[in-house]
């Protein structure tokens, strides 16, 4: 999984000379500690580095200029200490391409009572000092994310952290690349959109290739690397009787194998950290990669089936985030509901492409036939997913905006054994409830395709659309239909006037 610790976040101090030096000086002593201890703290996974004591425009402006050109770098964090004149930071704000995060905190966290008096009222000013710095941000409309509290307060470091996972998440974004192997499913409209548009907005490109150029690079997978991958099955997943060496389908199971490795060495070879496939355009492929397109999920590449480009970079996404973190993310589709009023849930599944992270146990590789497609059976991982909260984030493409839906879910084990379907799968009880959270979903225009997350909460996605500058609907234990159908009416003026 992607590495967040050689990543940097920039700690960088405001004030001014009015002070005096003496003043500075004490100033860039906390703002070193604070940092270090930012930087110490084992919930932020990315080194937190200070920078500098900013106390002039064209020391900002410099600041921020190696800050868009720094490939380590992946935001800044700003903390005013003192009385920061907001107007100095104009022309760095101006062409500053990083995430941002304003650091409302200040050295102390108690008032001294017995000792206090105006020289530490003077050096201790964030209080005002961070009400004209965020004056001046929210009039430029900068993106940024605010974190209130005494920087050693654990709810603090929380905050810092998940915005730290997102901006490693937008960095890696910026250099994404999305294969596609097909087209979009025929006649489907919500896992269409507008490439060019993303790639203006998140960074990612996302280009087709031909079914030839995967073919090739599977017929060239040797039998040696089958032989080691299957040797990886055996001791992953409990592995069905038939598909055993010398059993009648163990053929199949090396097809799955050299579909997997070709499918890693095209990925590789450009590059790619991200891809799609479709069950239309198979053309060269045995078999629709099943357990090649899980495995590779739970390695952390983005996936989106039916050449769903958007899921297909969020999941990507999602995984950077979510980096080391216990629990998983998948792509993921509602399949089925279950309305039985006494526990209203629903069965998210997908043909064969569900991400082992998400796996209550260890999953059994199976192979059973697939209805469509027209190509041999598929070999696949089948596992219940575990239970536990959860969310479902879904990318839509509106038209003149793109919009981040999230719906939070609790998942629940299966009320009873499915012995007879042989896909993973996972079940959910949708927040609110699933009437309201349903009717929501469809108000907003979710798709069917998401990215469903264990280990996320609704603050991570948030902080991604404040990044991004896009439109972000949360679905949770407060919706109200007629409040979401009116933000909803809110939010498309709002985005034909910016
Ligand atoms: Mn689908």
């Amino acid at each position: 999984m992607t590495n967040l610790t050689k990543l940097e976040v920039w700690f960088v101090t405001g004030s001014q000379h009015l002070y005096g030096k003496e003043t500075l000086q004490q100033v860039a002593s906390h703002s070193k500690k604070v940092a270090a201890s930012l930087n110490r703290s084992k919930k932020i996974p990315v080194s937190i580095k200070f920078k500098s004591l900013l106390t002039t425009a064209d020391e900002i402006f410099e600041l921020c200029k190696d800050a868009n050109a720094s490939a380590n770098c992946i935001g800044i964090i700003t903390w005013m200490h003192t009385f920061s004149p907001a107007k100095m930071w104009i022309n760095g704000l101006k062409i500053l391409h990083k995430p941002l995060l304003h650091l409302h905190t200040q050295f102390n966290s108690d008032i001294p009572w017995s000792t206090i008096d105006m020289d530490f009222m003077n050096l201790n000013q964030s209080a005002h000092g961070g009400r004209e710095f965020g004056h001046l941000s929210t009039r430029m409309k900068v993106n940024r994310k605010v974190v209130v509290g005494h920087w050693k307060d654990s709810d603090v470091l929380d905050r810092i952290a998940v915005w730290t996972r997102v901006a490693a998440a937008w960095s890696d974004s910026q250099r994404m690349k999305i294969a596609r192997f097909g087209d979009n499913m025929r006649q489907v409209a919500v896992t269409e959109g507008d490439k060019v548009a993303a790639q203006i907005q998140f960074g990612y490109e996302v280009n087709g290739y031909g079914m030839g150029a995967l073919a090739d690079q599977i017929a060239g997978v040797s039998k040696k690397e089958i032989d080691q991958t299957i040797e990886d099955y055996f001791e992953s997943y409990e592995v069905m009787k038939v598909l055993h060496k010398r059993q009648k389908q163990h053929s199949a199971l090396r097809t799955a194998a050299q579909i997997e490795i070709g499918l890693r060495q095209f990925l590789q070879a450009g590059n790619f950290t991200a891809f799609t496939d479709t069950f239309e355009n198979l053309t060269g492929l045995k078999q629709l990669p099943g357990i090649a397109v899980q495995r590779l999920m739970a390695e952390g590449y983005g996936f989106g089936a039916e050449g769903d480009w958007k899921t297909a970079a969020l999941v990507r996404s999602m995984k950077v985030m979510a980096s080391g973190l216990p629990g998983g993310n998948s792509f993921m589709e509602d399949y089925t509901y279950h309305f039985n009023p006494n526990n209203p849930a629903v069965l998210g599944a997908h043909m064969l492409e569900i991400c082992p992270s998400i796996a209550a146990g260890k999953p059994s590789c199976e192979i059973h036939p697939l209805g469509i497609g027209g190509k041999a059976d598929p070999v696949r991982l089948v596992f219940d997913g575990a239970a536990g909260a959860g969310l479902n984030a879904s990318m839509i493409d509106m038209g003149n905006r793109f919009r981040l839906l999230i719906n939070t879910v609790t998942a629940i084990p299966p009320e009873e054994k499915l012995p007879n379907l042989p896909v993973a799968r996972i079940l959910w009880q949708a927040h609110p409830d699933l009437k309201t959270a349903a009717h929501a979903w469809i108000l907003a225009g979710g798709a069917h395709h998401t990215c469903y997350s264990q280990n996320l909460t609704p603050e991570y996605l948030e902080d991604y659309a404040e990044i991004a500058g896009i439109e972000l609907t949360r679905i949770d234990q407060s919706t109200n239909i007629q409040n979401l159908k009116n933000e909803l009416r809110w939010n498309e003026l709002y985005y034909r006037t910016v």
